[in-house]
């Protein structure tokens, strides 16, 4: 077999430290490519920017710095920058956990996908605690990760979502994705101009409980893996949706 090819990609930017130690980690796997937006990004979700070109700066040997989100980033390289196509796709190391909800705005999960939707296996990685300065235990997992993955692949079509809690975690489970009561707070003010600006403020939502799920692995100071899917169609409403059918068809909905 080839010399494993793996591009990691994030959203806080090519500069966070993060990145630096996931790359890091990685590298006795295989070749590394860092494929990153120059600046960051967090909660661009999967989007790619179509509005204006792209410019990607090599900025060091095997560091691309591209003005984009972690999709154009892993686009790019997959279609352009590349030699070859990678065997595995890395995104983070996120600094702050993505959640439950959160896999719907996350960058770090979003580049992660876009590499799944071009049949690369894929995971993304985040520490789930913005205080914590010490990536080295998540970045050891992910290159622990990474080596199996490299071996054994994974389910089409499915990314994995990880997340690991601050300090030394304790174990590692497989969890499902988790679900906040969104509170919605937005902070209002005058700006200088004494026009009203809003705000979004983060992580005030309430987290539902349920001992399966990633935050609660999290919060048990376990390391959490979700396999997401693609598919996001909720299978169990099609049977009433199908229900509905002949009165949409009619265009006299009752
Ligand atoms: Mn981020």
């Amino acid at each position: 077999m080839d010399t494993p090819l793996i591009l990691v990609t994030n959203d806080d930017g090519v500069h966070a430290p993060g990145i630096r130690a996931l790359a890091a980690a990685l590298r006795p796997l295989g070749d590394v490519e860092v494929v990153a937006p120059d600046r960051e990004m967090s909660a661009c979700a999967q989007s790619l920017t179509l509005k204006h070109p792209l410019r990607a700066e090599r900025i060091e040997p095997s560091v691309h710095a591209v003005d984009g989100t972690p999709a154009d980033c892993v686009n790019l390289a997959l279609v352009k920058l590349l030699g070859r196509p990678p065997d595995l796709v890395v995104s983070g190391i996120n600094s702050g956990g993505n959640m439950g909800d959160d896999v719907f705005y996350s960058g770090t999960v979003g580049g992660a996908r876009e590499a799944v939707f071009f049949g690369v296996p894929a995971f993304a990685v985040s520490l789930a605690a913005r205080a914590e300065t010490d990536f080295g235990p998540a970045a050891a997992f992910a290159a622990k990760l990474a080596g199996l993955v490299l071996e054994k692949g994974l389910p089409e079509r499915t990314l994995l979502n990880v997340n690991v809690p601050a300090g030394r975690p304790v174990g590692a489970v497989v969890t499902v994705q988790g679900r906040r009561e969104h509170e919605g707070t937005i902070l209002e003010g005058l700006d200088p101009r004494r026009r009203t600006y809003y705000w979004i403020e983060e992580g005030r939502d309430r987290w539902v409980s349920d001992d399966l799920s990633d935050i609660h692995a999290v919060r048990s100071g376990l390391i959490s893996i979700t396999p997401l899917q693609t598919d996001t169609t909720h299978h169990g409403a099609l049977a009433t949706l199908r229900g509905w059918e002949a009165a949409l068809r009619d265009g006299q909905p009752k």
